[in-house]
């Protein structure tokens, strides 16, 4: 299969994966909003064996974000890129850090909605109808 690529603002965490994507979904948890300095991550998730790290920085810098979930960042540009939880096989990866990031949907939920800015739907709407 043709590897899904990606990589952070400045280039020093590149990314190349060779499995299917499944579970891409947003989310607007408090935890989210903070590290990725945004109202909405959209997550795709992959087999985490399946994610090679081919930028000049290797993989990303890891942060403990809660007792079970790390999180990975470009430590030279702050690219939110992924996320891991203790013991998964799973990995997240920010959609957005796709080289196409329309490449996939997240489709099937928008978690931790009531957490998001109170904001976050009418800015949406209001940009549509312009
Ligand atoms: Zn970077
Ligand atoms: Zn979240």
């Amino acid at each position: 299969m043709e590897a899904i690529k990606g990589h952070c603002l400045c280039g020093e965490v590149k990314y190349e994966i060779f499995s299917e994507p499944y579970f891409a979904h947003l989310c607007s948890c408090h935890t989210c909003q903070r590290w990725a300095g945004a109202p909405t991550v959209a997550w795709v998730e992959f087999e985490r064996n399946s994610v090679k790290w081919i930028g000049v920085s290797g993989e990303p810098n890891w942060y403990r974000s809660s007792e079970t979930t790390v999180r990975g960042s470009c430590g030279r540009c702050g690219s939110g890129i992924c996320a891991v939880d203790d013991g998964s096989d799973s990995i997240s990866i920010t959609i957005c850090t796709l080289d196409d990031s329309s490449l996939i949907t997240p489709d099937e939920q928008h978690s931790f909605q009531e957490e998001a800015p109170r904001w976050w739907a009418s800015v949406g709407k209001s940009m549509l109808n312009t």
